[in-house]
């Protein structure tokens, strides 16, 4: 029958382990409800367990009742609502992740120094809205897939900047046909693409030659998970999809299907490919292999919020 390559790394990154850990910290030791701007990870499953915890997930600080506590997401925000939540004296934590952070600090600094920047990634992904708030002025978002679409004459000095979550290859080519148009643009001081993209694309890279369909466990709206989908079918995987669960699957896939592979997104939890693996099996996949790039030890410390005694203010 036919057999499963797995993808290894895959599933939880650093920066959503400890997103996760710091809601989980703040219901333990404040009680519920704790308030959380945004999905604290885009992970469908992680949102409805945090939920049934006592997690309230609220689009906007307006649903937020004074004195309240909120925890800021992973993906960041822009400086403005950190204001507006401490104008409202809103209690608030901050499970930004430390990279997404790094981002941040760098698009500040570059538009101090006088840098108009080109901050590439979707334009409608929270990670981008919180770090083009940083200087929504100096800043320009264009796609990955559309550099020339681009609306600044480029004047003065340029610089560019990404979304943590892009395919790498994708990045690498809108920044060539950036410096074509701009050929002074400066390269920021290291690369925005994360650890956690960046493995989890390789090792798909690794395994989607041999596969004839590749299942990427992720929500829709998770970012580096639908790269994982694009990245596979441009490493030669004839065909890839994305399920949130193993139910989301469809067995029309498996016809004429010797070798699968199966990845996981940033945000999703282990157990989510354990039921894929079972529905694989179900269906005469049974013989797995894990395929491992490199092993990740990263880990983050939760916000100070929670580090110390002290209540957040
Ligand atoms: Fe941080 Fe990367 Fe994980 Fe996003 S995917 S939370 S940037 S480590």
């Amino acid at each position: 029958m036919g057999r499963v390559l797995l993808a290894a790394p895959r599933g939880y990154c650093a920066g959503v382990e400890r997103a996760i850990m710091t809601v989980e910290e703040a219901l333990r030791r404040f009680g519920p409800p704790v308030y959380v701007r945004k999905q604290i990870v885009h992970n469908t499953f992680v949102v409805e367990d945090l939920t049934g915890r006592g997690a309230v997930f609220v689009e906007e600080l307006d649903e937020v009742p004074d004195g309240a506590l909120v925890v800021f997401s992973a993906h960041g925000v822009a400086p403005a609502v950190k204001d507006e939540a401490g104008r409202r004296g809103l209690r608030s934590i901050d499970a930004t992740c430390p990279l997404v952070t790094k981002v941040h600090k760098e698009a500040a600094r570059m538009a101090d120094e006088g840098f108009e920047i080109v901050l590439i990634g979707h334009a409608e992904h929270e990670e981008v809205e919180g770090t083009l708030g940083e200087a929504p002025d100096r800043i320009h978002v264009v796609d990955p897939a559309r550099p020339g679409d681009l609306a600044t004459a480029g004047s003065g000095r340029m610089s560019w900047l990404s979304q943590t979550t892009l395919a790498v290859d994708e990045t690498m080519r809108a920044v060539t046909a950036l410096r074509e148009r701009f050929p002074g643009l400066v390269d920021p001081p290291s690369d925005d693409i994360c650890y956690a993209s960046q493995n989890r694309q390789q090792a798909i890279t690794r395994i989607a030659p041999e596969c004839e369909l590749v299942i990427v466990v992720g929500s829709p709206n998770s970012s580096n998970s639908r790269r994982l989908v694009e990245v596979a079918l441009n490493a030669g995987a004839d065909a890839a999809h994305l399920v949130d669960r193993a139910c989301d699957a469809d067995e029309r896939w498996l016809d004429g299907v010797a070798t699968v592979g199966v990845s996981s997104g940033a945000s999703v939890p282990e157990s989510l490919v354990g039921e894929l693996l079972a529905w694989l099996s179900a269906r005469g996949y049974a013989d797995v292999e894990q395929v491992t790039l490199t092993e990740e030890t990263l880990t983050f410390s939760l916000p100070l919020e929670l580090r110390s005694s002290r209540n957040p203010r």
